[in-house]
């Protein structure tokens, strides 16, 4: 079974290619962008299992991205976790009322990511 395809969109190159790294040693096939409408434009590209969204991007904030992900007939179904630094309280319930499927804080943890990743992937696998 080939590894499912996460697209992570974040600014910061350290955290994106912590990220990436993680989750290629487990198996996932990675797509990555560095903001908004790169990341966007990757959705409709490659059609991503899940998508990891800073919610602090250079162009656009992580909210109004999954808007726009949600609007487009090619994206509005693919999953997506919102990934943030700054976890204040009230930003889960706020992050998941915008319509994210999970939340995440940053920093990544190394040991816990990639099994979080994956239970995001089986909760929102399309049902055949
Ligand atoms: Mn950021």
């Amino acid at each position: 079974m080939a590894g499912e395809l996460i697209l992570i969109v974040e600014d910061n190159e350290k955290n994106l290619k912590l990220a990436r790294d993680i989750l290629r040693f487990h198996g996932f096939r990675v797509v990555e962008a560095m903001t908004a409408g790169e990341g966007l434009a990757a959705a409709r590209e490659h059609q991503p299992d899940l998508v990891l969204m800073d919610v602090q991007l250079p162009d656009m904030d992580g909210v109004s991205a999954l808007a726009e992900l949600r609007r487009d007939e090619n994206t509005a179904a693919i999953p997506a976790i919102a990934i943030t630094a700054f976890a204040m309280k009230g930003d889960r319930e706020r992050l998941l009322a915008a319509g994210f499927n999970g939340y995440l804080s940053k920093p990544i943890d190394v040991w816990t990511f990639p099994d979080s990743i994956r239970d995001f992937c089986e909760q929102t696998r399309p049902k055949a």
